[in-house]
């Protein structure tokens, strides 16, 4: 048993109470939390909260971690310019490049409150090997929950796609290799720490009968669906250039709506297609900081959650997000959505809210995760205040979300203590860094 004393406690339970106060762990599950101290319970490890603020722990709701090893290319460009760039390098990605990626990643973001990820895999170089089973690993190292989208290409250049046709699929191959990954992984249990989703790339790089099957594949087989839209003005000309309709639109024409779906980054969402978001209660997820990095716009957060989607955030690949840094998003969403929308567009407290119950809503975690209650798992992270940039803010969670990314005294993933001190417990961040070093230099020195 884990007891934290005297913490402030930001619930996020349906009062949305927040008091400084205890939280109670026994084994993966909170059993108490409330203010004012614990009743003294024998054996229990007792953690001093004082000056630190407890939050659920962020849910990532979009990431690429194989992009941790090919950063900081392209810097200047736009998105598919960037892509074509990429492309070619990320041809080269093997089991060993993604694990060490994978690993890279997700070290980060639990450094910066992440304890659950959905990645969103969809390079698959012919052997390559198999590199869902070396993300899935990475993660169980790391010790984070763990949702890896299998995602795919099936129209390369020469069905008029972006992406090299080295690093396209065979539409058949796709479905039968997500319908073995989801037999082989996915796990319902309310507890689980690895659970699949069905995720086509975008609609410009795969077919619309590769989208309308996975849809029916993913439903058929009770696990979410995730892919790319309305990234950017060039997608939105290109849907009406080929399809003759917005991007939302052609999506909902192969069956891709409803409150098992969401997409990443919804920037150029239209009234209609936002009304139409609500009503079907498909989600999105917003990238702040990937898609100010490709200069891609800015979504419509205050419309979008105005209008009832369930908004969560991403990091996006770390590719076109150098920091990968999930506690950075929350600052940045909220300083965009002000910057473009105004003053009242969000609050402190709706940016946390995305970070924590938006985003288990969107991966369907929302019964167990995303805010501190009795009953829920215990995912969580107790972030230090007691510093010099953050002392003399009253408000913690403004803190948190308006300062500089604060230290974490601890990060628990499923009752698991994965960062204390600042300190990751499960992997070694130099090790790490010297070995994304090593696979960075391979991949781009193998190009020339
Ligand atoms: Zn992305």
């Amino acid at each position: 048993m884990l007891v934290i004393e005297g913490a402030y406690v930001a619930t996020l339970d349906p009062a949305r109470r927040e008091f400084v106060g205890h939280v109670v762990v026994e084994g993966n599950r909170i059993v108490a939390v409330g203010p004012g101290s614990a009743p003294a319970l024998e054996g229990a490890r007792v953690v001093d909260g004082s000056g630190c603020l407890v939050t659920p722990g962020f849910v990532n709701t979009h990431q690429h971690l194989y992009q941790w090893v090919t950063r900081g290319l392209a810097v200047d460009d736009t998105l598919f310019g960037w892509l074509t760039t990429l492309y070619p390098v990320w041809a080269r990605i093997d089991e060993e490049s993604v694990y060490v990626a994978a690993q890279g990643a997700l070290a980060q973001l639990a450094l910066t409150g992440c304890t659950t990820v959905s990645d969103h895999h969809y390079v698959f170089p012919r052997g390559g090997g198999d590199l869902l089973a070396a993300e899935i690993t990475a993660a169980a190292e790391v010790g984070l929950r763990f949702h890896p989208a299998r995602g795919s290409m099936d129209r390369g250049q020469k069905d008029g796609g972006l992406p090299p046709d080295s690093v396209v699929e065979d539409r058949d191959e796709i479905l039968a290799a997500t319908s073995a990954a989801i037999d082989r992984w996915h796990d319902p249990a309310p507890d689980s720490m690895l659970r699949i989703a069905v995720a086509p790339c975008s609609p410009f790089s795969v077919t619309g009968e590769l989208m309308r099957e996975s849809a029916v594949l993913a439903r058929r087989k009770g696990v979410r669906l995730h892919t790319h839209l309305a990234e950017t003005t060039d997608e939105t000309a290109w849907c009406q250039e080929t399809h003759g309709c917005t991007p939302l639109e052609y999506a909902a024409s192969l069956g891709w709506t409803g409150p098992d779906v969401w997409f990443a980054h919804g920037i150029h969402f239209d009234d209609t297609e936002i009304k139409q978001l609500g009503a079907t209660r498909t989600g999105v997820a917003h990238c702040p900081s990937s898609n100010a990095r490709l200069g891609a716009g800015i979504a419509r957060t205050a419309d979008l959650r105005a209008a009832g989607v369930p908004v969560g955030l991403g990091v996006d690949g770390a590719a076109s997000n150098e920091a990968g840094s999930l506690v950075e998003e929350l600052r940045h969403a909220l300083l965009l959505a002000r910057a473009s929308n105004g003053p009242q567009s969000l609050t402190v407290r709706d940016t946390l809210e995305m970070a924590t119950l938006g985003g288990a809503h969107l991966l369907g975690r929302s019964e167990d995760l995303g805010s501190l209650e009795p009953g829920k798992l215990a995912d969580l992270a107790l972030w230090n205040l007691n510093t010099f940039p953050h002392a003399g803010i009253p408000d913690p969670i403004a803190a948190l979300v308006l300062s500089t990314p604060p230290p974490l005294a601890l990060l628990l993933v499923n009752g698991n203590p994965v960062v204390q001190d600042n300190t990751l417990t499960t992997v070694d961040p130099e090790l790490l860094a010297t070995q994304v070093g090593a696979k960075q230099q391979a991949l781009t020195q193998e190009l020339s």
